[in-house]
């Protein structure tokens, strides 16, 4: 299986000769990231891209949510692309519900689970023009409270529209967290206090884009890029590839 993985790399990664496989051992073992080292990744995160920005296009808080309410089991670009024509009609739950469910699948029928995500962006939408006057709450129960909000999402906007020192966990993410040993868990949430326990106050607020672009850019699912990986050196997978110089 290693055999296969190696040879699958690119031209790049073969030009590399002194990389080679890191000895193998038993998931689970990783000795836990100290502070300094939780320190000095996320300063390499931050001094690579010191203002990371999330992928989903969105122009208030209120697209954001139907945004990230889109986005489960699909790909930020195909919810931009469906949503570059839905939000100039309704950027606003007002909008929303005059546009109603019909018009709205129409709008979002290339995304997966369109059928039940325009039921609930319809019936979100209604009640935040009967509980919220219209926008979107600040607090995470009155959000998750919401049709087809979940933590996650109800995370994501924390952060994004509101500035929240939250951490959303999706899959890159949770990937991340496991693969490195920097958070591991079981399940998303287990992820999610790891991090909020080890993230330094002032990486907290970038945090999240930082891991899951490099979920989505670097540590892949299949064939993770570690040749170029900034945190190389810290991270604990024991199958990673190492730069033997
Ligand atoms: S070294 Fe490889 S496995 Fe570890 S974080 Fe980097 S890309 Fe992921």
């Amino acid at each position: 299986m290693a055999k296969k993985t190696r040879a699958g790399r690119t031209k790049a990664f073969k030009k590399i000769s002194a990389l080679k496989r890191a000895p193998a051992k038993k998931t689970g073992q990783s000795k836990p990231w100290t502070p300094a080292e939780v320190h000095e990744a996320f300063s390499r995160f931050r001094k690579e891209n010191p203002d990371p920005k999330g992928e989903l296009e969105h122009i208030n808080p209120y697209t954001l949510l139907v945004a990230v309410a889109l986005s489960a089991q699909a790909t930020d670009v195909g919810v931009n692309k469906a949503t570059r024509n839905l939000f100039p009609v309704a950027d606003t739950p007002q909008k929303m519900v005059a546009l109603g469910e019909e018009r709205l699948r129409e709008h979002i029928k290339t995304i997966g689970l369109y059928r039940n995500k325009a039921k609930n962006v319809i019936a979100l939408s209604e009640q935040l023009i009967a509980n919220h006057n219209g926008q979107v709450p600040r607090a995470r129960e009155e959000l998750e409270a919401l049709p087809g909000v979940g933590r996650k999402t109800a995370n994501v906007v924390l952060n994004i529209a509101f500035g929240e020192p939250t951490i959303a966990v999706d899959t890159h993410l949770f990937r991340v967290g496991n693969r490195t040993g920097l958070a591991p868990g079981k399940t998303p949430l287990e992820v999610e206090l790891g991090l909020l326990e080890i993230v330094p106050d002032e990486f907290m607020r970038h945090a999240h884009h930082w891991l899951i672009l490099h979920g989505r850019y670097t540590c892949v699912a299949r064939r993770p890029l570690c040749e170029r990986c900034i945190i190389n050196d810290l991270c604990r997978w024991p199958e990673k590839i190492v730069y033997l110089t």
